[in-house]
């Protein structure tokens, strides 16, 4: 009979929102679930370059919940520094993280040559990439075979785990994850990202099963969204007003999901005519745009209404619709002054194209920025949220002139009710809350849960909390 300890930690996500990095361990059995990648400003992108806090080579098997790089960012880094074990995740999580992790590398490649270049910043960390391309692709060879939502998997022995859909982005999913310690075994559920229910295109997520600890996101625990149709209109509000006073619409869009729900939303727009039929729309982001084929490989994961759609039109189609890969098309859209929707990323404008079309429109009153997705601290979309009247892009200063709408109703995340109703009446046991702004988020969210009779907890970064002492405690 064991009486090995089970303990859990944060490496990234702890009282912040990106990062996403949480250790299992039962003796020597170590379980990594996520492993992503801190964004915002400079500080976070630094904390990417600092040690994990626990030893990469000791982890048997890495779970992934889902593709954003905040959750699989970190993989090429933790391979580098000795991590040889297995990655479990569905089959579009592991489709899109190729892409994700592919396009990181080539940021990052990218960002090392500059800085090397211009000795900007002095900083010995930044002038070596995180990792390279060839590192994100010799990622890829720890993927085992993809798993299937709802099913026990064999993780470690006398570890399983069982991924459910976390209705948050394709192949999204949460993972409960059992322990066995004797007669009692441990379960401790992850809720990854969780989505907001009754979005097109994926299904709500699965609500959460009974576990003895759920470690839950926390990212909007504070406050509810709009209402989607609400929001829908909005967005062809936005679209409408800009055009009719012969500006651009820059809508700085998260490759995954919401570009595909954006052009979704567009197409729809163009047929219910609520945005004019030949309005030139612009996907300029390649990451986006073998996102939106992956997507269509993965019908698994769509819902019903969704999957009958798609076998009789294309959802995405457009009559005016060009998709951008190469930068000389990119660049191409620089010239277009007026009538024009653009889609670029990334979505929090840390980095990518949608810096230079934000160059070209924000100072510009008759163009309008529609941001339709989370703004972590720091980054520039906040900024711009936020009110700044002027903005630093490539080193200089641009005046913030163009009408900004923030339409939260399109979120990915699950809002306050949204999380509570996830995770039910069922399960009465501790909840670790991360994932979230420390203020916002998980305050908020810590005073619901209390009142609803849950223990929770915020942990520290690489605090160690220990789940089990012994199978006498768990009885
Ligand atoms: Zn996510």
């Amino acid at each position: 009979m064991s009486t090995e300890k089970i303990i859990y930690s944060c490496h990234g996500a702890a009282r912040e929102v990106t990062g996403s990095c949480h250790l299992l361990r039962c003796g020597d059995r170590h379980v990594l679930i996520d492993c992503g990648l801190f964004q915002g400003g400079r500080e976070q992108e630094r904390a990417n370059f600092e040690p994990f806090g626990f030893d990469p080579a000791s982890i048997d098997v890495l779970l992934l919940t889902h593709a954003h790089l905040d959750h699989c960012g970190r993989i090429p880094k933790l391979i580098r520094e000795g991590f040889h074990g297995r990655i479990l995740a569905t089959a579009a999580t592991r489709d899109l993280a190729r892409v994700v992790m592919l396009d990181a590398a080539g940021l990052q490649e990218e960002d090392a040559r500059r800085a090397q270049r211009s000795g900007r910043r002095r900083d010995e960390a930044y002038s070596e990439p995180l990792y390279t391309l060839d590192d994100a692709l010799h990622a890829m060879d720890y993927f085992a075979d993809p798993v299937a939502y709802d099913m026990d998997v064999p993780v470690i022995d006398g570890v399983r785990a069982r991924f459910q859909d976390a209705g948050h982005i394709l192949g999204s999913a949460s993972i409960l994850v059992t322990i066995e310690q004797g007669a009692q075994p441990l379960r401790i559920l992850f809720s990854g990202d969780l989505g907001n229910p009754g979005r097109p295109i994926l299904r709500n997520p699965v609500p959460a099963p009974e576990a003895n600890y759920v470690v839950m996101e926390t990212t909007y625990g504070d406050r509810p969204h709009r209402a989607l149709p609400d929001s829908v209109d909005e967005l062809y509000r936005a679209i409408q007003q800009t055009l009719a006073r012969g500006g651009n619409v820059i809508i700085p869009t998260f490759a995954l999901e919401r570009a595909q729900e954006v052009l979704y939303y567009l197409h729809r727009g163009i047929q219910g005519g609520q945005v004019p039929a030949h309005t030139p729309v612009f996907m300029d982001s390649p990451m986006a745009i073998s996102a939106t084929e992956i997507f269509r490989r993965h019908a698994e994961c769509f819902d019903d209404d969704f999957r009958k759609e798609l076998e009789q039109s294309d959802p995405f189609a457009m009559p005016n619709l060009h998709f951008c890969r190469d930068t000389a098309e990119s660049m191409a859209i620089n010239h277009i002054e007026s009538g024009a929707i653009i889609l670029a990323g990334s979505g929090m404008c840390t980095g990518g194209r949608v810096l230079h079309h934000l160059k070209n429109n924000l100072w510009r009153q008759r163009s309008s920025v529609v941001f339709v997705g989370y703004a972590a601290n720091g980054s520039l979309a906040r900024r711009i949220v936020d009110g700044a009247k002027s903005v630093r892009i490539f080193h200089e200063e641009i005046n913030v002139n163009a009408q900004i709408w923030t339409i939260n109703g399109f979120s990915a995340h699950a809002d306050q009710s949204a999380l509570l109703d996830w995770l039910g009446n069922t399960s009465r046991k501790r909840v670790l809350l991360v994932h979230g702004e420390y203020e916002r988020g998980m305050r908020a969210m810590e005073t619901c849960l209390e009142k609803l009779g849950f223990a929770c907890q915020i942990p520290q970064a690489q605090e160690a909390v220990v789940l089990a002492e012994s199978i006498t405690e768990l009885t």
